[in-house]
């Protein structure tokens, strides 16, 4: 009887030790993502960036991160959050038409924005959600609509212009939540130095400023992060959606000098990336007068180079236009000055690529890794978390090199 009953202590202490060392969420380390919109590649390369320095002295930077095809904001950051192409996830550009619904979705239409129909796959704060793992975002593309039935447990509704110094705080006292409300994952967003890229282009005195100021928070943010408790548990990463090429409005090409308007049911997009649905028996007609421009490109859906990943989604419609690198489409002469800079063209131009940083117990130290596609994000972000992650289109194989535990 006796030897019973210390057999049953010995084997209920072996159960509870176990439950208590695979405790998953006591070893759940955190993962704090941030983009900056337009942060290209190389801007770290000639304008002072020493913040940024020292997280690659002490994690790692890779040579750049190729974004999705169109290099625009809201496909890209979907991509990055959810692994998928644009295609494949259904934000095939910043403004487009949902055949399906006959709703239009655009970066400024805050209902549409936040409408979880228009969000396809399953964005890693839903992963996390869904695994009982806490999220926060401040102003993800995605993050304030219902996806699947999820959305992170801490949520704002965009407000352009909240302070980047409130931002940084808030992310601040969430790491600082009670261990029961804490997020385990947190992403947020700045829409610099983008802004300033179009407005000035890229490497003008105005866009360099912006993203000294923003690599001088960089250096607010580290020491905060240092500074707290769990210091020690949480993994950094900086990166941003893609870059920004310097644009001459001279080098522009005008839609209204091919097409006319009665061969066209809708147009979507601007500069440099539209798609079209062409009006009943115009597809033709339309497909061969955009076929004589010498600066852009025009693809039916379906003859989207393979490498593009795009042009079969619904939304994409009938054609896909894109113009040349360093030209610039417009609809119409509107009199108005163009942007010095922009972006959404070919991501094989390196000036769309964006930067990658990234630190913390997940990284190696000092590792420098080639350049790789957003869409691998997605795998990187539910290893590091320990999630079992959704089928993507993304690759972990690509990102495994950076990490400490091959
Ligand atoms: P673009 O440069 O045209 O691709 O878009 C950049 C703009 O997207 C930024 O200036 C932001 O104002 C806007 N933006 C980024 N994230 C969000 C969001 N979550 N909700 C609404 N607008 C956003
Ligand atoms: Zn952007
Ligand atoms: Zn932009």
């Amino acid at each position: 009887m006796k030897k019973a009953i210390i057999f049953l202590f010995l084997a209920g202490a072996i159960v509870f030790i176990a439950g208590s060392c695979c405790n998953k969420e006591e070893s759940r380390p955190y993962l704090v993502v941030l983009s900056m919109d337009g942060f290209r590649w190389d801007y770290p390369d000639s304008i002072p960036t020493p913040n940024l320095d020292v997280i690659a002295q002490s994690g790692v930077k890779a040579k750049s991160l190729q974004p999705a095809f169109p290099s625009k904001t809201f496909p890209n950051h979907y991509t990055m959050a959810t692994g998928l192409y644009p295609n494949s996830h259904g934000i095939v550009l910043n403004s487009f038409w949902d055949p399906d619904s006959n709703i239009y979705y655009a970066i400024r239409m805050n209902e549409a924005v936040g409408n979880g129909y228009f969000y396809g796959g399953e964005p890693i704060w839903v992963t996390a959600e869904k695994q009982g793992v806490k999220s926060a975002s401040y102003f993800w593309v995605g993050s304030e609509a219902e996806i699947n039935g999820y959305r992170p447990s801490i949520w704002k509704k965009y407000d352009h212009d909240f302070p980047y110094e409130q931002r940084l705080d808030s992310v601040l006292a969430w790491l600082q939540l009670p261990e029961d409300q804490r997020p385990h994952l947190i992403m947020w967003y700045m829409d610099e130095p983008d802004h300033s890229g179009h407005y000035y282009g890229p490497f003008a005195e105005g866009t360099n400023e912006v993203i000294m100021y923003q690599d001088s928070l960089m250096g607010v943010y580290l020491d905060k992060i240092a500074g707290l408790p769990i210091a020690d548990e949480i993994n950094l990463i900086i990166t941003s959606d893609h870059g920004m090429q310097a644009s001459d409005p001279e080098r522009t090409e005008y839609l209204e000098d091919y097409i006319k308007k009665s061969w066209l049911t809708e147009l979507q997009g601007y500069n440099p990336n539209y798609n079209i649905l062409a009006a009943d028996g115009c597809l033709d007609s339309l497909y061969q007068a955009l076929l004589t421009a010498e600066h852009f490109k025009v693809w039916k859906a379906g003859e989207v180079p393979e490498r593009l990943n795009y042009g079969t989604h619904p939304r994409c419609m009938d054609l896909i236009v894109c113009a040349d690198s360093a030209w610039r489409i417009k609809i119409k002469r509107d009199g108005r000055r163009g942007s010095l800079g922009d972006h959404g063209y070919d991501n094989r131009n390196t000036d769309m690529h964006a930067i990658f940083y990234a630190s913390g117990p997940a990284f190696k130290k000092g590792h420098f890794h080639p350049t790789f596609n957003n869409v691998d994000l997605y795998p990187l972000m539910a290893y590091v978390l320990g999630l079992e992650p959704a089928e993507v289109d993304g690759r972990f194989e690509n990102v495994k090199g950076m990490l400490t535990e091959e």
